[in-house]
């Protein structure tokens, strides 16, 4: 019989350009839905709590590619580290240098991305866009080794107003491109903008999206 969640990967599959890559958000979701999107073809899962993704993580086939889409404590840094493929929220120096530390004790590498605040409302996650590139200049000198910076992360406003969703991910887009050719040229790793959820992938994705993060439109509400 074929699942409701793998109808809903097929068709967003056949939506979606090829240079994108989907992420299936399962946060909150029980593992049989997490099993049965992987059976439909789906490989990559994003969570945003550590309790949850290191309860989920054994429960699935070894080849899950996980990504850490929630703010993360340093000091949960520890628990995620032995499998975690990506890490999407990224919001300062200390984080990234315990993610090197717990990295390198795993014998592994981890991509990062870093988180900007884009939307006009408040949070504290995420760095500002005026302190976004002096971040990335001082992150971009850094020898690390076993943190791959791959790019940036961001949210737009939750608003039925496209024309304001569209300029925050062009924003976040015109920030990467400057990044790019400022502080990381010679990284061939930075290649990323992680932005679009279920209500707004399309607009991400026509304003330059490499990763969409999809939940609930794969796996129903929350
Ligand atoms: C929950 C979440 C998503 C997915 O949201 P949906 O609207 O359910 O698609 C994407 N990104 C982040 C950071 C999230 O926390």
């Amino acid at each position: 019989m074929t699942s409701e969640i793998s109808l809903n990967i097929v068709k967003l599959r056949a939506e979606i350009p090829s240079g994108v890559q989907l992420i299936a958000v399962s946060k909150t979701k029980p593992i049989g839905l997490l099993f049965e999107a992987y059976q439909a073809g789906q490989r990559v899962f994003g969570e945003n709590y550590v309790q949850e993704i290191t309860e989920k993580q054994p429960k699935m086939p070894a080849d899950t590619e996980w990504h850490f889409i929630g703010h993360l404590q340093t000091n949960k840094v520890k628990y995620i580290a032995p499998f975690i493929h990506c890490i999407h929220a990224i919001d300062s120096e200390k984080l990234l240098d315990e993610i090197e530390k717990q990295a390198k004790n795993n014998n592994r590498q981890i991509r990062c991305l870093i988180q900007v605040h884009i939307a006009d409302e408040e949070s504290k996650f995420g760095l500002s866009v005026e302190e976004i590139n002096p971040f990335l200049q001082k992150i971009a000198q850094k020898k690390y080794s076993h943190v791959i910076i791959c790019g940036l992360m961001g949210m737009a406003s939750f608003t039925d107003n496209e024309d304001k969703v569209r300029s925050e991910f062009r924003l976040l887009k015109t920030i990467f491109d400057g990044a790019k050719s400022d502080y990381f040229s010679n990284n061939t790793n930075f290649t990323h903008v992680s932005m679009g959820m279920s209500g707004d992938w399309k607009i991400a994705v026509e304003e330059g999206s490499t990763m969409i993060r999809i939940g609930s439109a794969l796996f129903g509400q929350r």
